[in-house]
């Protein structure tokens, strides 16, 4: 019979152990916010190739946009 009120009183002890537990677990956690894409940027063509570039990185000649200075060279001549 002590063995009984061991167990038992083990399995209480157990329970409300494991029942203080789960709450502390890391709850599943959204995932974090992404940062801000950057805006989105003007593509522009090379006249002379196609080429697509942000034209932050174009070279311009008047109205034309290119991708290198060889390209906007031969265009030019
Ligand atoms: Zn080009």
């Amino acid at each position: 019979m002590k063995y009984v009120v061991l167990l038992l009183v083990l399995a209480v002890v157990y329970g409300v152990w494991r029942s203080q537990n789960r709450p502390s677990a890391p709850p599943r956690r959204p995932s974090p916010p992404r940062p801000p894409l950057p805006p989105p940027q003007d593509m522009v063509a090379c006249q002379h190739c196609g080429l697509h570039l942000p034209r932050s990185e174009a070279l311009t000649h008047g109205e034309h946009c290119y991708c290198c200075t060889e390209h906007q060279r031969r265009d030019a001549a």
